[in-house]
This record gives structure tokens, C-alpha cells and sequence, in this order.
């Protein structure tokens, strides 16, 4: 049986540890860190992650700014109060929510953020930082699988890495940090040929691609580390229930691999913890340069 990799754990050990920090630090400070995230619509998907993101940070001690605006915003809107948060001293993280409603351009309102204050590092100048290998904001999810496969010892280096997706979210960073800890990497999406045959040369396969249970069993080499970042809610066929299910289906799965991370309690912790740790970080640089 693979081991489980267990992002819930180590998110708590890391949060706990941030409480502590945050405790000394904003005590010599005037005022602690401070996160605004914004949310626009009514997304109940967004709402829960939102949700999840305040109780957060209230548990390790950041301060939180939500601004929840109506779906029918306008851009100029979104953008104004960009600005302002980015001029707000209170503030050392920013984060959209994402994904915005239509008629506003997502890309162009991540541009606003300042990079400095770009938690969720999807800015190009932190997109670039981390290309060229120079320290910055990181984004969340990948950081955050990183710092999972650091607690469990599993050092990439030499190793097959297989990334399932190639968003600016997930699977392109992530590809970019198995490459800086020497791993060598495939990225894969929906244009790949034949990707079971890919996915089974991977020593560390990761499934971000948002289908329920699409990495099967003949997908993975014996003993492989198989991350799941996928988040779906499906219908429970017995009991009709809805449920979060990953990208890999896990029960066939874990007999073969050597670790694995299950779905809930995996990435998605990680995620959140990954966010608080770069508005602390954020945060320490405004008042240390
Ligand atoms: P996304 O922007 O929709 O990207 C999905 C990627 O998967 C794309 O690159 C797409 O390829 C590829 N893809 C789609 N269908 C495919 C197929 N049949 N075969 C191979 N590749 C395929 O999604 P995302 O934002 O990266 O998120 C991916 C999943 O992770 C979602 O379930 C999301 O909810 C979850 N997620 C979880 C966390 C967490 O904290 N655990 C954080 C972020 C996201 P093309 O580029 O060719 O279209």
C-alpha cells in the first residue's frame, strides 16, 4: 500500500508554527499581517474557498480584508479597488478569487496586483522570478506540493516528472519547481497522445487537470509518487450524495504506488497553508526590506 501523503497534517504543523511567528513578530510590530481577498459573484464553490481562506487566517492571527462584490461589477470597479489595497498599508496580500465572472478579463486585473503583494504569485513578474529561478512569490498549490514531498523526503532530483496540465494556476509552476529541484519534466494536456503510456514512465506524476478519477491504475509505474490536485464534486452512485473526488482514482491506485495524497485532505490544505505563508512572507519584507 502506497503511503498517503498527508497535506491536512503538515498544513496544521505549518499553521501552528505561523500562529506562533505572527504572535512575536506582530507583537514588535504596530500591526500584524493583513490579506485582502476579493470576490466577485456568487460562485458557491469560490464562497466555500473564500470562506475557508478567512477562518484561516483568523486562526493563525492575519488580519483578513474580504471585499464580496455583486456579480454585475464592473472593471474599472475591480481594478479602482485594486489600487486602492495596493496602496492600503494594512494590506501585504492580495487575491482575486478566481474564476471571475465573464465579462471581466481576469488576466488584465492580476496585472494590477503589485507584485510584492501578489500572494497567489500568478503576476508575470513573479511568473518570471520563478522561471529564471530567482526568489519571489511562488504559487500556491505547486509550492505548497513541494513543501509536502519535503516533509516526506521525496527528493526529485534525477527523477521522471509527469505534470498532468498546463495552467498558470497549477500545472505550468509546478512543472517550473520539479525542474528547480532536478527533476526532469514532461508536461502533459488534452492535446497529449497516448498518456497512460507517458504517465507510466513518471516517478512523480501529478494530476491537475479537474476530471474525476481520469489517472487510472494502468496509468502508474509501480512505486511512483502520485499527487492529485484535482478537486471535482460528483454524485455518490449508492448513496446519491454529492462528494469531492480527485483526478486519480484512488482506490485502484494505491495498492501500486509508492505515496500517494488523498482527496479531501491533500493539496487542497496545502494550498491554504502555502497562501498565508507568502502573506507572512510578504508582509516581513514590507517592514524588513
Ligand atoms: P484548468 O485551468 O481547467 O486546466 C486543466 C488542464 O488540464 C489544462 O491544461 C487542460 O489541457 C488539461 N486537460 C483537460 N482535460 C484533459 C484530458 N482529458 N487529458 C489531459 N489533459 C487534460 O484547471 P486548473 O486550474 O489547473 O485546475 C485543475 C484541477 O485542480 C481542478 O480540478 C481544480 O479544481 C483543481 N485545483 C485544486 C487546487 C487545490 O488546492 N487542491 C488548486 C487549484 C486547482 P488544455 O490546456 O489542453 O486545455
Amino acid at each position: 500500500m502506497a503511503q498517503r501523503l498527508d497535506g491536512k497534517a503538515l498544513a496544521h504543523k505549518i499553521q501552528s508554527q505561523l500562529a506562533v511567528d505572527i504572535g512575536r513578530e506582530g507583537s514588535q510590530r504596530e500591526r500584524p499581517p493583513g490579506l485582502a481577498v476579493v470576490m466577485i459573484g456568487d460562485n458557491p464553490a469560490s464562497a466555500a474557498y473564500v470562506r475557508n481562506k478567512e477562518r484561516a487566517c483568523e486562526r493563525v492571527g492575519i488580519a483578513s480584508f474580504g471585499s464580496h462584490l455583486p456579480t454585475d461589477t464592473s472593471q474599472a470597479t475591480v481594478t479602482d479597488l485594486i489600487d486602492q489595497l495596493n496602496q492600503d498599508n494594512r494590506v501585504d496580500g492580495i487575491l482575486i478569487q478566481l474564476p471571475l465572472p465573464e465579462h471581466l478579463d481576469a488576466v488584465a486585473l492580476l496585472n494590477c496586483i503589485d507584485p510584492a503583494k501578489d500572494v497567489d504569485g500568478l503576476h508575470p513578474e513573479n511568473m518570471g522570478r520563478l522561471v529564471r529561478g530567482e526568489p519571489g512569490l511562488r504559487s500556491c498549490t505547486p509550492a505548497g506540493i513541494m513543501a509536502l514531498l519535503n516533509e516526506y523526503t521525496i527528493d526529485p532530483t534525477g527523477k521522471k516528472a509527469v505534470v498532468l496540465g498546463r495552467s498558470i494556476l497549477v500545472g505550468k509552476p509546478m512543472a517550473l519547481m520539479l525542474l528547480e529541484a532536478n527533476a526532469t519534466v514532461t508536461i502533459a494536456h488534452s492535446r497529449t497522445g497516448n498518456l497512460p503510456a507517458l504517465c507510466r514512465q513518471a516517478d512523480v506524476l501529478v494530476a491537475a487537470v479537474g476530471r474525476p478519477g481520469i489517472v487510472k491504475d494502468d496509468w502508474v509505474k509501480p512505486g511512483a509518487t502520485v499527487i492529485d490536485v484535482g478537486i471535482n464534486r460528483i454524485q455518490d452512485k449508492t448513496s446519491g450524495k454529492s462528494k469531492l473526488v480527485g483526478d486519480v482514482d484512488f482506490a485502484s491506485i494505491e495498492p501500486i504506488a509508492g505515496a500517494i495524497t488523498p482527496v479531501p485532505g491533500g493539496i487542497g490544505p496545502m494550498t491554504v497553508t502555502m497562501l498565508l505563508h507568502n502573506t507572512v512572507l510578504s508582509y516581513r519584507k514590507r517592514f524588513n526590506g
